[in-house]
Order: structure tokens, then C-alpha cells, then sequence
């Protein structure tokens, strides 16, 4: 005895004699698909079920229904026709299409006005200004040079009603950048001009930084981005300062902490102390800094890098988890520099080490000279 598969899929049909398998195109609302159907050696229509039919798809059939595969089974061996079963499997694919379907049209949710608008305002501002932009033009990277030819990307997040909501702004500045935007609605090039006037704010504070960055050996940040305010500048391969600079006042007195071992740090504390008043408004940071500290700094042009980049004594490395050995032992012929959490583990191990508030102490590993760390940091 035939199904009647031909009313549900015309384009189904028995490649064999028994009426076991089936192979053919099967559509779905406006899609086909290969199929190939293989009844159980023991099958009988309208007597046994379907149960251990195997059923193969095309790749694209396969991936639409690979969240369906239990329910497919499931109505295979609760069919006892190949026509009953077949409706079914209809109703799965069309289920699976339009579920899909959904899925795709969300990620392309945009309408092509929406592209048009952002092409054109591209174009205003300049596509060789236009250094990234994803496939769906949600996101996209503008730049822009300062007055020192220093490049500042901005990359623009659009949301799906721009330009009524206004765009979220990601840029590398050292004060958060707040765009305005009317309720009305705005373009690119308004986005583009408030970061090039922002820009503006911040030149002489690029200028005193990047005069340090490039004449002296700067610990920390390793790569400072255009927002960091911080430096720590190497005085010695024992000591160091750290400033924090105001980047709206970047020539006012920075926060000063100086690091390293103690017998380094505390002639250059004193000399800070007393010269603390010296500080000249209309002198850079880094002039300034060598006349408060009483110090040349170590440059870039004749000091190389492994004189002050010194490893720690105890694990042998410079950078720790972002930490450097800020900590060195005091004897005048050891000096040798440990991270803080390296020489603090190791003096807590020692037997002779005493604790007392939050500072351990114990001997240097070196030279087993008396030396001390604060136990947190
Ligand atoms: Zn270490
Ligand atoms: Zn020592």
C-alpha cells in the first residue's frame, strides 16, 4: 500500500520498489529542501508506527531543525503514516522558518533610511576621517588630529532610532566627554565637533605629559592611553616618583608620592619638603620636578633601559600582575629591589621575622641586612 505523500510534498518520491524510501524536494512557504526519508525494514502503514525511520536533510534543513530533533522523533513514532507524519514535519519546518526568520530580521532591525542618513553624514565630515565601521553601521570610528597632530579616535555606538536617541560616545580622554544633543535630533558632525573642541581643552595637558613620556623612563603606565593622569617617572633604580596630574590645571602642583627603598626615597623626600614653594606655574612638570626633587631624571637618550629597570630579587621578574619592585633593601651596598607582595611572602616564611601593626620584619634575602615591608599594600 503508497501514501499519499504526493499531496503534501509532490516533489517526494519512493526511489524503491518496496515504497521504503523516499527522496526529494519538499517546500516550505517559499523555501526548498533536499530531503531523504528511509522507512523501518519492518514498517506497515496504518499498522506500525514510524519509530526508527531515518530522516536526512540538506546542511540548511539540518541547521533549522536542530533545536527540533526530540520533537521530530517524538512524531515519528507517534505517526503510524508517512502522510500523517509528513503534515506534522510541515508544520515543524514552517514553525522553524518564521522563528528564524525573527532571529535574522532583529540583527538587520534597521531600516535602509537609517544607512542612507549615516552614509551621508559620513561624507560631511570626510570618509579618510573614517577609520572603522561594522556591518551594520550601529558602530563606527571617526578620528581626528589636534593642534600638535596627535590622532584621537572616537568610536559612536548609534542606536536604532538615531537620530532622535542621542549616540553613546567611547573615546580615550582624561575627563569624561558628555555630548549634547537636542530633543530634536542631531548628526555626526555635531558629534564630531563637540570631540574636536574637547580635544582643544586638553592640549597643554597632552604637551607636559608627552614631554615626559618621551625624555624619561616612565615605570607605570606601560603604555599610557590619552586619559591616564598618572605616571610613575624612574629617579634612580631604587626610586621613583609618582605624580597625578589635574588635567584641566595641568601646570598647578601634581599629587606627589615617591617610591622605592628608603634610604634613596629620603634625601628626595627632604629636598620636596623644602622646596615645595619652588613650583612654577609657567614651567613644565618635568622642569619642575627636577628642581623640587633636587634631581637630574635618568633619560631616554643616555641611560638604558635595564640600568633602572631592575628585576626583583626574588622572582626574578620586573612587572608582577602590573606591580614593579617598588620596594629595595636599605643597605647602602645592597639596594637590591623586591615587589612588595614578593618580599613580604618571603619575610612572613621566616622563622626570625616579628610583626609588628602592619609592618613585617625580618632580614634581606640579599645581604640579610634588617629590612621591612608593610603587610598590606
Ligand atoms: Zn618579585
Ligand atoms: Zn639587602
Amino acid at each position: 500500500m503508497m501514501d499519499d505523500v504526493g499531496s503534501i510534498f509532490p516533489t517526494l518520491l519512493p526511489v524503491d520498489s518496496k515504497f521504503k524510501i523516499y527522496e526529494g524536494f519538499i517546500n516550505v512557504k517559499e523555501d526548498t529542501f533536499h530531503v531523504r526519508i528511509e522507512l523501518p525494514a519492518g514498517y506497515q502503514p496504518g499498522v506500525s508506527t514510524l519509530d526508527g525511520t531515518i530522516l536526512d536533510g540538506d546542511h540548511r534543513l539540518s541547521l533549522l531543525l536542530a533545536d527540533c530533533v526530540d520533537v521530530i522523533s517524538q512524531r515519528l513514532s507517534l505517526s503510524n503514516t508517512l502522510s500523517a507524519f509528513l503534515v506534522e514535519f510541515k508544520h515543524i519546518v514552517e514553525h522553524c522558518l518564521a522563528t528564524s526568520n525573527t532571529a535574522s530580521e532583529q540583527a538587520l532591525a534597521l531600516p535602509p533610511k537609517f544607512f542612507s542618513k549615516i552614509v551621508e553624514e559620513i561624507g560631511v565630515i570626510g570618509w579618510e576621517r573614517l577609520t572603522f565601521v561594522d556591518p551594520s553601521f550601529s558602530s563606527l570610528q571617526l578620528s581626528a588630529q589636534d593642534d600638535a597632530q596627535r590622532t584621537h579616535p572616537i568610536t559612536v555606538h548609534l542606536h536604532s532610532n538615531y537620530p532622535i536617541s542621542a549616540p553613546r560616545c567611547t573615546v580615550d580622554l582624561p575627563v569624561a566627554f558628555d555630548l549634547r544633543w537636542s530633543s530634536k535630533g542631531g548628526c555626526l558632525q555635531e558629534v564630531y565637533d563637540q570631540f574636536t573642541q574637547a580635544l582643544k581643552l586638553y592640549q597643554d595637558f597632552w604637551n607636559l605629559m608627552d614631554e615626559i613620556d618621551s625624555n624619561v623612563w616612565v615605570l607605570e603606565p606601560e603604555k599610557p592611553n590619552r586619559s591616564a593622569l598618572l605616571r610613575r617617572i624612574a629617579i634612580s633604580s631604587t626610586a621613583s616618583v609618582q605624580i597625578e596630574v589635574d588635567p584641566v590645571k595641568p601646570r598647578s602642583l601634581p599629587i606627589m608620592q615617591l617610591l622605592g627603598a628608603a634610604q634613596a626615597v629620603a634625601p628626595l623626600k627632604e629636598h620636596l619638603n623644602r622646596n615645595l614653594d619652588q613650583w612654577d606655574l609657567y614651567q613644565s612638570i618635568l622642569d619642575n620636578l627636577t628642581v623640587l626633587l633636587g634631581v637630574e631624571f635618568p633619560s631616554k637618550a643616555t641611560t638604558k633601559e635595564e640600568e633602572l629597570f631592575v628585576a626583583c630579587g626574588i622572582c626574578y621578574t620586573y612587572r608582577l600582575n602590573n606591580a614593579t619592585p617598588v620596594e629595595a633593601c636599605a643597605y647602602e651596598r645592597c639596594k637590591q629591589p623586591f615587589h612588595q607582595l614578593c618580599l613580604y611572602e618571603w619575610l612572613r616564611t621566616l622563622s626570625t621575622s616579628r610583626v609588628s601593626y602592619n609592618v613585617i620584619f625580618g632580614t634581606c634575602p640579599y645581604c640579610s641586612q634588617p629590612i621591612s615591608v608593610k603587610t598590606a599594600s
